[in-house]
C-alpha cells in the first residue's frame, strides 16, 4: 500500500488532472443523480468511493475530501488527523513523530502539492471534520456542488452581521501593549507542578521577578499529566503575573476547548497559545485516548470566531464575547522546511496575533526561515518570538534530540557540550550567544525562554545577554505590525 501512495505522490500532477476531469463528470451527472435520489445512491457510491480512495490515497472517508488541496495526501492518515499542516514534531528524516516507520503525511502532501497546478491550495485553511459526515460520499457532495474540487473553508467573509455584546474597547493586556509599543519582549515557560499546592508554582514564578513580560503555562507538556494549565494561569494572574495559557487539542474536543477558553476569559486570562499537542504515546499515560478533534489552526479559527463574531464553532451566539490575544506555535527547524512559513501564514490567517517558535539551536536555519517570513510579510502581521533555552548537560542535549518532538540540536552544539569541562556554563553561554544573534534578525519581536527545571538561571541569561534593561530600548516594531483586532465586528 505504501508503494501505491508513493506512486500517487510522485504523479500528483497527472492524478490531479484526472481527478478534476472526474469531478467535472460528477457535476455534469448531478441532475441525473438528483432524479434517482441522492439518498438512494449514498450507500453504493460511498462503498465504491471508499474502496477506490482507500487503495490509492489511504482515504478515511471523512466526507469532506481535501485531496486536491493537500497534495493528494489524505490528511486523515496523519496520526493526529491534522488538516492544516504538519505538527512541529516531524523527525529530521521526514518520518512521523509518533511512528518512525512511516513518512509524515504532510511531507508527502508538500511533495505532492509542489507537482500540482493547484498546489498553492495547501496554504488554505481547512475547517474541522464534521464527524456526522464520516463515511459519507464526497463524490455525491461534489455532484450536489456542496464541495468544490479545491476546497477553501477559510472564515473570510463568513461573518454574519448579527452581533453580541462585546467589550473590544478594553485592551488585551500588558503583553500585547508592550509588543505594540515595540519593546523586545521576553516570555518564559513554566510547566505546572504535580501538586495541588499553589506555592509549588508560585515559588518558581517568583524566580523571574519582573524581568519577564509573560509566563507561558504549559498544558500537559510532553503529554504528561500535571496541575491544570488554566488553574495555574489563574494562580499566577492573582499574583500579578501575565500568564499565557497554553491549550492543546490532544485532550479535549471542540466543546470542552471552547468552554474552557470562555472560562479562562471570564477569569481574566488575556493571552492564549493554541497548540495541537504532543501525541499521548510520548507521555506518562500512553494508553490514553488521543482526541485531536481540532488541530491548532482550527482552534485558532474557533477562538477568533468567538472573539470577533461572538459565536461558537457551531454558529450559536455568545452573550458576551471574550477578548483574547491569540498565539500559535511554529517550528522552523523540522521538515518539510519550505512549508513552515506557509503553515505559519495559515495560522496568522486563522487568527494568531503572535507566534512562539520551537527551541532554536540553529541560527542559520532561523535566518532562512525569517527570510521567507519577511518575503511573505508575516512579520508585519504577527509578532514573532523565537524559542531558546539553556542546555544543562550533554545527556540532556542528547535526550532532547531523541525525545522532544521537533527539537533539533545540531552537531556543532553537541560537540561543544561534549568537549566542555563545565556543561552547564557552556549550555548557558550557547543560549546567550543565540539570543544576541536572534536580536539582530529583522522581524523578531522577542524571545521565548524554555528553561525546564533550571528556571533559576533565566535571570543570569537575561543579564548576560543584555536583555535585562531592554524596557528602555525600543526596537521600533510597533510601527510595522498591524493586528486584526476587530475582524468583521462593529
Ligand atoms: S509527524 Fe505530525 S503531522 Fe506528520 S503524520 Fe505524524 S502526527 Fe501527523
Amino acid at each position: 500500500m505504501t508503494l501505491v501512495r508513493h506512486w500517487v505522490i510522485r504523479h500528483a500532477g497527472a492524478i490531479e488532472r484526472l481527478y478534476r476531469s472526474f469531478e467535472r463528470v460528477l457535476v455534469f451527472c448531478g441532475p441525473l443523480f438528483k432524479a434517482v435520489g441522492f439518498h438512494r445512491l449514498e450507500k453504493p457510491v460511498a462503498f465504491i468511493e471508499s474502496r477506490a480512495k482507500k487503495f490509492f490515497f489511504g482515504c478515511h472517508m471523512c466526507g469532506e475530501c481535501t485531496l486536491m488541496s493537500t497534495g493528494m495526501a489524505c490528511p486523515m492518515t496523519c496520526r493526529k488527523s491534522l488538516r492544516n499542516g504538519p505538527c512541529g514534531g516531524v523527525r529530521p528524516d521526514g518520518s512521523c513523530e509518533l511512528d518512525k516507520t512511516i513518512k509524515c503525511t504532510w511531507v508527502n502532501a508538500w511533495e505532492g502539492a509542489s507537482r500540482m497546478g493547484s498546489g498553492a491550495a495547501i496554504g488554505r485553511q481547512q475547517r474541522p471534520v464534521h464527524y456526522n459526515k464520516f463515511g459519507r460520499s464526497s463524490w455525491l457532495r461534489v455532484a450536489q456542488k456542496e464541495l468544490s474540487a479545491v476546497s477553501d473553508f477559510s472564515n473570510k467573509g463568513q461573518a454574519k452581521k448579527k452581533s453580541c455584546k462585546q467589550e473590544h474597547a478594553r485592551g488585551r493586556g500588558l503583553l500585547e501593549e508592550k509588543l505594540r509599543q515595540g519593546e523586545f519582549v521576553v516570555t518564559v515557560e513554566l510547566s505546572p507542578p504535580d501538586s495541588s499546592n499553589p506555592e509549588d508554582i508560585l515559588s518558581r514564578a517568583r524566580l523571574f521577578g519582573n524581568m519577564v513580560d509573560a509566563i507561558n503555562i504549559t498544558d500537559g507538556s510532553n503529554a504528561n499529566c500535571h496541575l491544570s494549565s488554566l488553574a495555574a494561569a489563574v494562580l499566577l494572574k492573582q499574583e500579578g503575573y501575565t500568564p499565557i495559557l497554553q491549550a492543546t487539542c490532544r485532550d479535549r474536543n471542540r466543546i470542552a476547548l471552547q468552554g474552557d477558553i470562555l472560562g479562562a476569559a471570564a477569569l481574566g486570562i488575556e493571552n492564549l497559545l493554541c497548540l495541537t499537542g504532543d501525541g499521548v504515546e510520548n507521555g506518562d499515560h500512553p494508553g490514553a485516548k488521543p482526541v485531536f478533534d481540532l488541530d491548532s489552526t482550527s482552534l485558532l479559527g474557533a477562538v477568533r470566531g468567538m472573539c470577533d463574531e461572538g459565536r461558537f464553532l457551531s454558529g450559536r451566539y455568545l452573550k458576551s464575547a471574550p477578548n483574547i490575544f491569540l498565539g500559535a506555535a511554529a517550528n522552523p527547524f523540522a521538515p518539510p522546511f519550505d512549508i513552515r512559513a506557509v503553515h505559519m501564514a495559515k495560522k496568522i490567517e486563522a487568527g494568531a496575533n503572535f507566534i512562539q517558535t520551537q527551541y532554536c539551536f540553529d541560527i542559520n536555519a532561523l535566518r532562512d526561515f525569517m527570510r521567507k517570513v519577511r518575503a511573505l510579510g508575516l512579520h508585519n502581521r504577527a509578532y514573532i518570538l523565537v524559542g531558546v533555552g539553556p542546555l544543562v548537560s550533554l545527556k540532556a542535549a542528547n535526550w532532547m534530540n531523541e525525545n522532544v518532538p521537533g527539537v533539533n540540536i545540531p552537531k556543532n552544539i553537541i560537540k561543544r557540550m561534549q568537549t566542555t569541562e563545565n556543561p552547564k556554563l557552556e549550555g548557558k553561554q550557547i543560549c546567550i550567544e543565540l539570543i544576541r544573534e536572534i536580536i539582530k534578525i529583522k522581524g523578531v519581536a522577542g524571545v521565548h525562554i524554555m528553561a525546564h527545571r533550571c528556571e533559576e538561571i533565566v535571570p543570569e541569561i537575561l543579564e548576560e545577554s543584555g536583555l535585562r534593561g531592554r524596557h528602555e530600548r525600543k526596537l521600533n516594531m510597533a510601527a510595522t505590525v498591524t493586528l486584526p483586532v476587530k475582524q468583521g465586528r462593529k
